[in-house]
């Protein structure tokens, strides 16, 4: 069966959304998303929500989220409504969990991480599960984890600045964990739920997160959920040809002096503010680029060198 998402290209009124996970403040690299998922949504006078993914709470580094606040006000972008934290919608996932069950596109898995390293074999995003406990549990046994049955999903959807993508999920990725064996429920699931409760249309994240995408239409397909549109960005890669990332040490946005960093992302992003905006305030450049804003204008490349010289 081929899945074939073809969302309208232009929504009377989008609803776009920066998704950052609080595991430090925003860096070069998660301005290019923010600005990004900003200019597509308020271009077109679409609403620019917001949501923290403190989804790990071994990951979250106190204070990010307020942090990453703070940044995005600097920088003059501002979003809609309340802010949304995933460690509030546990309610949520569970009842999305129950529906995948009781739909029996859902499984428990008693499989260790050793297990699965032993039998399962070497695809592209990691160890595919190699299936073992899709026939179900013995009776007495309880899930460690949960994962979704991929079997015979083709996904294919139209990347706004990529291009046309397809995935086929069983060879690829395999029976994903919706909730993991640690308890927590995993992040496409969240995602998806997330994105659908706020009535999210277009999803614009950088290159990075493309190969997520397939995993995620497929639970919104399974959850009976519309699909958004999609973009994903090129990634700010650092000189050694790694993406500017928490782990490798990005510097953090310097709040203090924001229009030269906004003016570089926005050249990044294929529009270099013109002359005369040379130490303009953020709202300026904001609205000019605002009014310039195409997605066809943004390089089609996985990844560029970061402007920011790190
Ligand atoms: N929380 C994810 C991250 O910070 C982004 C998720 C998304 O935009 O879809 O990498």
């Amino acid at each position: 069966m081929i899945n074939h998402y073809n969302a309208p290209m232009q929504k009377s009124h989008p609803i776009g959304r920066f998704a950052p996970s609080p595991t430090g403040p925003l860096h070069f690299g998660s301005l290019l998303a923010a600005v990004g998922s900003w200019l597509q949504a308020r271009s077109r006078d679409g609403q620019w929500l917001l949501r923290i993914e403190d989804l790990d709470p071994p990951r979250v580094m106190v204070g990010a989220d307020s942090a990453i606040l703070r940044s995005l006000e600097a920088f003059g972008l501002y979003w809609d409504g309340a802010v949304v934290y995933q460690s509030a919608r546990q309610e949520a996932y569970q009842a999305a969990l129950e529906q995948l069950i009781d739909a029996g596109a859902a499984y428990g898995c008693l499989c260790t991480r050793k297990q699965i390293q032993a039998r399962g074999r070497p695809g592209p995003a990691g160890v595919i599960y190699p299936g073992t406990c899709r026939a179900g549990l013995s009776p007495g046994k309880s899930a460690r984890s949960w994962r979704v049955d991929s079997r015979g999903a083709r996904i294919a959807f139209e990347d706004a600045i990529q291009g046309p993508q397809q995935a086929d999920l069983e060879a690829e990725i395999g029976d994903f964990a919706i909730r993991r064996a640690d308890g927590l429920f995993a992040y496409h699931l969240a995602l998806v739920v997330d994105d659908a409760a706020s009535g999210v249309t277009e999803v614009v994240r950088g290159q990075d997160l493309l190969a997520c995408t397939p995993p995620q239409i497929h639970l919104q397909h399974l959850l009976g959920l519309p699909s958004p549109e999609y973009a994903h960005l090129p990634l700010a890669m650092n000189r050694h040809g790694t993406k500017l990332s928490k782990q490798t040490f990005a510097k953090a946005l310097d709040d203090a002096d924001p229009g030269p960093q906004l003016a570089q992302a926005l050249g990044f992003l294929g529009h270099p503010p013109p002359a005369g905006l040379h130490g303009a305030p953020v709202a300026e450049l904001l609205d000019w680029a605002r009014n310039t804003w195409s997605l066809e204008r943004i390089p089609r490349l996985a990844g560029m060198l970061s402007p920011t010289g790190e």
